[in-house]
């Protein structure tokens, strides 16, 4: 057993860190304000190896694996702790890889090369209005007419329009619709990588009302009408009524990094809390001297560590499985993991926010303090984000005791 990082993923980390400091610590405030990620931000992402990092090289991306990609998703994180940025990459950095997987040679040729010159992006459209934990309820209508998929609905909640319309191809997202009778359940749901731009143009049946975010605004969560929109076959990724599984497989990869993601807000959150009880002085003494404050500062300490390593362990399992082909882990594992992290990591950043919110005082009420601002968009992880915390247990859960029983 080695905790240290191997000599490759230090250089790494040190290269991302490098590149977070010379552009996105300078503008994460800004980008969370406006509501907007800048294209020339993606597009230095991608010169720097860090966007699409998991597309192989063989369409033009890194061929990284989802441990670097735990690494740079930390780091991102760490230097734009509201999390639009850090999101945005691991989005990339799962599902189109699915795409990779799963995808026709045609739509992978078409699509990949372009995130990963940062001209594209990728989101995954899948909760609608009606509930988002029961993906095998989806409603979205796919209906086939000769070599193309008719696509009709609405789905709620989709992240990433503003940014896939503001880049220079534009992209789309992975989409799970209803190919068949809806009884039947997971059994006729088919994935479909859908545009929203066609030679450039936003495609005129797809339209999007943005909801109001509280955090994480540069992601721009949307509601998504699909109106009749065309799409080729070629762009359905895997067999038609096979898509739930697939599906399920980009959902647990997602969430392989977002343990990375919400612990690099958290490392930044009790740092920032750690210089501050350091200094602020009150009734004439530091208020690290006070055991009240110092004691919960030391919990937190354990509990981050602990959940650091819960989280590389989850990107870990996801190497051994999809990279190295080892045959003592699964599907299973993977999804284990996964849903293991993102239930530690994600309440845990939201638990350190709050109490380091605390300790800056009244002051950090107000948004001239980043200090609510980075936690909230932990939280979004919290609330449903990638699959609600009930779901992240029934995963656990159904694992480790078994589906007969749960
Ligand atoms: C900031 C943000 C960005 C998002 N981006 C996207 C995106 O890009 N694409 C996308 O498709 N979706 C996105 N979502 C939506 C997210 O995936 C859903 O919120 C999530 O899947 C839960 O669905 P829901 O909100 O409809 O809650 P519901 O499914 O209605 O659940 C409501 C409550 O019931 C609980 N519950 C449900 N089933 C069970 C059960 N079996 N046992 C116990 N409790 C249960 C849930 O835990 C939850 O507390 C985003 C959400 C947020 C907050």
């Amino acid at each position: 057993m080695d905790f240290s990082e191997s000599p490759e993923h230090r250089i790494f980390r040190e290269s991302v860190r490098e590149f977070c400091k010379r552009h996105v610590e300078p503008i994460w405030i800004d980008v969370d304000e406006r509501g907007v990620i800048p294209t020339d931000l993606i597009e230095r992402m991608a010169q720097a190896g860090i966007y699409g990092l998991t597309i192989s090289e063989e369409y033009g991306g890194q061929g990284g694996t989802f441990t670097e990609a735990a690494i740079a998703g930390e780091e991102l994180a760490y230097h734009g702790p509201a999390l639009s940025i850090a999101v945005l990459f691991l989005i990339q950095a799962s599902w189109p890889y699915v795409l990779q997987l799963y995808g026709t040679e045609e739509a992978k040729a078409e699509v990949l090369p372009e995130i990963a010159k940062g001209r594209a992006a990728m989101g995954i459209s899948s909760t609608e209005a009606h509930g988002g934990s029961d993906v095998s309820d989806v409603r979205l209508r796919a209906v086939r007419e000769g070599d193309e998929w008719v696509i009709s609905g609405e789905k709620t909640m989709t992240s990433l329009p503003t940014v896939i319309e503001s880049l220079r191809w534009g992209g789309g997202w992975f989409t799970i619709a209803r190919t068949g009778d809806p009884a039947l359940k997971h059994r006729t749901i088919t994935d479909f990588f859908v545009p929203m731009k066609r030679n450039g143009v936003r495609d005129p049946t797809v339209s999007y009302r943005p909801w109001t975010e509280i955090a994480r605004r540069g992601l721009d969560t949307s509601v998504i009408t699909f109106n009749g929109t065309r799409v080729k076959d070629h762009y359905r990724i895997g067999e038609v009524n096979g898509g739930f599984k697939i599906a399920m497989e980009g959902f647990n990869l997602a969430r392989s990094m977002i343990g990375a993601v919400t612990i690099g807000c958290a490392r930044w959150l009790l740092d920032q809390g750690l210089e501050w009880i350091r200094k602020r002085e009150v009734f004439g003494r530091p208020i690290a001297s006070y055991q009240s404050i110092s004691f919960r500062f030391a919990e937190l300490a354990k509990e981050l560590e602990a959940a650091r390593l819960l989280c590389y362990k989850a990107a870990w399992v996801a190497d051994r499985y999809y990279f190295h082909k080892d045959p003592n882990f699964t599907l299973s594992d993977v999804a284990l993991y996964g849903a293991m992290a993102k239930l530690k990591c994600a309440p845990l950043a939201v638990e350190i926010g709050m109490e380091v919110t605390k300790w800056f005082g009244g002051a950090a009420y107000f948004k001239e303090l980043p200090i609510m601002r980075a936690w909230l968009g932990a939280f979004s992880y919290v609330v449903g984000a990638e699959g609600t915390e009930n779901i992240m247990k029934l995963i656990v859960a159904r694992t480790l005791i078994g589906r007969d029983l749960v």
